[in-house]
Parts: C-alpha cells; sequence; structure tokens
C-alpha cells in the first residue's frame, strides 16, 4: 500500500468509528508505520473529520515532519512501536464500555478483559490495565514500555484502550472486539459468565496468534 493510499485508508476508517460512536468530540487517535516513518492523527482533530493531507507525519525517531502538529498522546503509540516488534499500527480510543471496564474495581491488572469469546483472545489477546496517571503524563508510556512488548492492548485507568496491531486494520479491528467484549463484560457483570478454559484459549493461541 503506498503512503497516499494509507491516508485515505486511515481517514476512511477513522470516519467510521466516529460514526458508529467509538469515538466522540476529538477523543481519540490513531497511528501508522510507513516506510520513512509514522502517520499519526493531528492534535484536537475529530476521528470523523480528518484531511488526508493534514495526517501528522514523524520521522523514524517520531520527529514530526509534516502536516498538522500530531496528537499530544503521541508517546503511547511510540512506546508500542518501540516495543512490540510487530506493530505497524495503534488505535487509542475512550469508547464506552472498554473506558467503563476501565474504571471498575476489583478487575484482574493483567487479564482485564475476560476471556467470554474466543474472537478477543485471538483478535486481542490479554489486555494489561495501567494504573492511572493524568492525560499527557509521560509515565503512561513508560509504563507501557515496562510491558517489554508482551502485551499488544492496554486499558489505561478511568482512560480507554490502546491497542496495537501488524497494520492498520488489524488494530482497528482488535479495537473494535476489545470494546465489544467490554459490552459483553459491562452486560453480563451481574451475572455468573462461564470463561473460555486455559485449554480452550492455549487452542486459539496455538492457531491464531503463532
Ligand atoms: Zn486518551
Amino acid at each position: 500500500m503506498t503512503e497516499a493510499e494509507l491516508r485515505d485508508l486511515l481517514v476512511e476508517r477513522s470516519a467510521s468509528l466516529y460514526q458508529r460512536g467509538f469515538s466522540v468530540g476529538s477523543a481519540g487517535n490513531i497511528s501508522a508505520a510507513v516506510e520513512d516513518g509514522f502517520l499519526i492523527t493531528p492534535t484536537n482533530s475529530s476521528l470523523g473529520f480528518l484531511d488526508p493531507q493534514r495526517i501528522s507525519k514523524l520521522d523514524r525517531n517520531f520527529k514530526h515532519i509534516a502536516g498538522d502538529p500530531p496528537s499530544k498522546e503521541v508517546f503511547l503509540h511510540r512506546a508500542f512501536y518501540e516495543t512490540v516488534a510487530r506493530a505497524g499500527a495503534v488505535v487509542h480510543l475512550h469508547s464506552t464500555y472498554a473506558t467503563a471496564l476501565s474504571c471498575l474495581e476489583g478487575i484482574d491488572r493483567d487479564d482485564a478483559v475476560p476471556p467470554l469469546t474466543p474472537y478477543v483472545v485471538m483478535r486481542v489477546g490479554q489486555v494489561k490495565l495501567i494504573p492511572y496517571v493524568r492525560p499527557g503524563d509521560p509515565r503512561m508510556g513508560d509504563m507501557i514500555r515496562a510491558l517489554g512488548g508482551k502485551y499488544t492492548a492496554v486499558l489505561l485507568a478511568n482512560h480507554g484502550p490502546v491497542v496495537a496491531g501488524p497494520d492498520l486494520l488489524s488494530a482497528i479491528y482488535a479495537a473494535e472486539e476489545l470494546e465489544e467484549t467490554a459490552k459483553l463484560v459491562v452486560t453480563l457483570a451481574d451475572r455468573h459468565s462461564r470463561l473460555l478454559t486455559r485449554e480452550q484459549i492455549d487452542e486459539l493461541v496455538a492457531v491464531f496468534r503463532k
């Protein structure tokens, strides 16, 4: 895919996320790797109304080289690119149910999204809960970096999810799957749900997440 095609895809899919309520206002930011650096949605931009020519471009050292100034949460993206070997895109949303889950007391910090369906295991894997710090605090990036690339998705406590994938569409699909699973978790909150067993998870990981 050329950079121009990737810019168009980023605009189209961001608008789709916005139209379906995965982001509101100027919340959320999305980045994707290109041959000589990274594209990322600009600061204060709305995912619903991006202009392909104004998307921020960063060099490989994350220095802003073209387009509008980048999202202030760029360090979240950088932490994933620098630690997850196969990261080709990163999606950060404040989507409702994943954010609701990030506000709940008593969730498993090492496995914040329970394995309710095979799809969350296949597309997202285990999700780490990152303790709350104020938006823009660079310690958030440090805490993601400290995971050493073991997780491709995290939930920022009282804030929202950050999901990495090998390419733009995979990262977006994983963020959507995480949101849908969080919706199931919240829907089933007061009921006793059957989770996938360790054996069933291992089988999915062996077949789909090699
Ligand atoms: Zn955010």
